[in-house]
């Protein structure tokens, strides 16, 4: 039987500044690269056509053209990752399982799982620090406990930052140590129930101009003033490292990349937030949850053009530009009432970018729920943001060409009545004792 180690990939689909395989080929067995389509997950999407499946079986085929000029290859299989693991003892003598680690609480329990199959089969299980500068336990206040505010934390974050934290995880290595075999199969959205999609694959290459001119530009969603770097972060097809390295001279996009840890920090801590209210009095908010409003927010038929320009940005392109994104989630927890998961959810389906973690803290703090939210009765003016942030129209009419003709729906609210009807909702549910 063959000695292995393995490297598994899994929200990391790269082969540089790679910290599990840095640490896989620091010795002298043969590594065997391995993606695991985890049925766990691909049962829950919804739609066939999605655009993430699609991205990572292109991201995959990158990896894999790359090893296989190097005389090896990507093992890639399908199914639970326990029984994957089940497999894989029986056919190699395996060392060690090298992975990066993730911080959402199905990652965190599948990990343990797997970690005990491992150790029974004599395999250790190995799990790095990689997509984070900083890990959840790693900014604290000085009594070790989390931060549930954001300015100290990245007051502090950046108080213990030092350029050391950057240096690069060697993978070059590579073509010595990998495992020499072929694998045959081809990573392909159809072969799995999916389509194929719009979505390009290239490694990202960040624009300097849009960071360096981000604290002006961002909040415009008719600009393209923000890096589309999002999908990247999330399945690590780039190092948050040499992301980092690029903020250098934008404090503005530095403190976004320091959300991105800091609601990380958050799901690790508190994972409750996965499924309730950060604060657990706003899981009292008597929400009306009037499907059909629901289905007109989703639609992007609300008649209020800053809402419906988001959500049909969104519902085209996979992508919906921030202060899109905040706007929406206000409209459908205050205007509508409807609850902040019914939203949280849609978005989950849609988003190209989405991450549990940033997702959650993103609605939570629109329904005023979550740490560090905004307070309640700030409820965000569909029309003052529209004067705003849009104030030519370029984004509502790229949008909503029905404005221009003249057959726009009319607001299916009335936003001074809604607004009202929201702090009321909202004071008399968290009074309750
Ligand atoms: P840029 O503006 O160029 O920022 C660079 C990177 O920083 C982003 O790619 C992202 O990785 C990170 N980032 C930026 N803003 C935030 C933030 N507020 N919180 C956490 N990370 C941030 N972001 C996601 O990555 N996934 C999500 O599922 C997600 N859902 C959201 C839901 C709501 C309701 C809201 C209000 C925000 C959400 N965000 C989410 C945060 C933010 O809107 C996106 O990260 C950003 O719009 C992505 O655009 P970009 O890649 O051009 O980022």
């Amino acid at each position: 039987m063959q000695t292995v180690r393995i490297c598994w990939f899994r929200r990391d689909l790269r082969l540089h500044d790679h910290h599990a395989l840095s640490a896989a080929l620091s010795g002298n067995t043969p590594v065997l690269p391995l993606f695991i389509f985890d049925t766990e997950i691909l049962d829950t999407l919804t739609r066939p056509y999605d655009r993430r499946v699609d991205f990572i079986c292109k991201a995959l085929q990158e990896i894999k053209k790359t090893l296989r000029t190097m005389g090896s290859d990507l093992r890639i299989a399908y199914g639970n990752p326990l029984k994957v693991f089940s497999e894989l003892i029986k056919e190699f003598r395996i060392e060690g399982v090298y992975c990066n680690r993730d911080y959402e609480p199905y990652a965190i329990q599948r990990d343990r799982a797997v970690e005990q199959i491992l150790l029974q089969a004599g395999a250790s299980f190995t799990i790095l620090q990689d997509q984070v500068v900083f890990e959840p336990h790693q900014v604290t206040k000085d009594d070790g406990t989390p931060y549930t505010v954001f300015t100290p934390f990245m007051k502090k974050w950046k108080q213990k930052f030092s350029s050391e934290l950057l240096k690069e995880h060697d993978t070059s290595t590579l073509p010595r140590q990998l495992l020499s075999f072929s694998d045959e199969s081809f990573p392909d959205p159809v072969s799995m129930g999916f389509q194929h999609t719009d979505m390009l694959f290239a490694p990202p290459e960040p624009d300097r101009n849009i960071i360096k001119n981000y604290a002006d530009a961002r909040n415009f969603p008719a600009i393209h003033g923000t890096t589309r770097l999002g999908i990247h972060n999330r399945f690590g097809t780039v190092s948050i490292r040499a992301i980092v390295k690029l903020a250098a001279g934008s404090e503005t996009w530095l403190n976004e990349l320091i959300w991105r840890e800091f609601y990380m920090m958050i799901l690790a801590w508190f994972p409750h937030v996965a499924e309730g209210a950060f604060k657990p009095a706003y899981n009292r908010i008597a929400w009306r949850n009037n499907e059909s409003d629901f289905a007109r927010w989703t639609e992007g038929n609300t008649g209020f053009p800053m809402v419906d320009a988001g959500m049909r940005e969104l519902n085209a392109t996979g992508f919906i530009h921030n202060r899109s994104r905040m706007v929406v989630a206000s409209f459908l927890t205050k205007h509508l009432l409807i609850d902040w998961r019914w939203g949280e959810t849609y978005f989950a389906e849609q988003l190209n970018d989405f991450d549990l973690s940033a997702n959650n803290g993103g609605w939570q703090w629109a329904a005023g729920s979550g740490c560090d939210a905004a307070p309640y009765f700030r409820v965000f003016n569909p029309s003052e943001q529209l004067k705003k942030f849009d104030s030519r129209g370029d984004y509502i009419n790229t949008w909503i060409p029905e404005i221009k003709k003249g057959t726009y729906v009319k607001p299916m609210v009335d936003h001074a009545f809604a607004r009202n009807r929201a702090l009321e909702v909202y004071k008399k549910s968290l009074s309750v004792a």
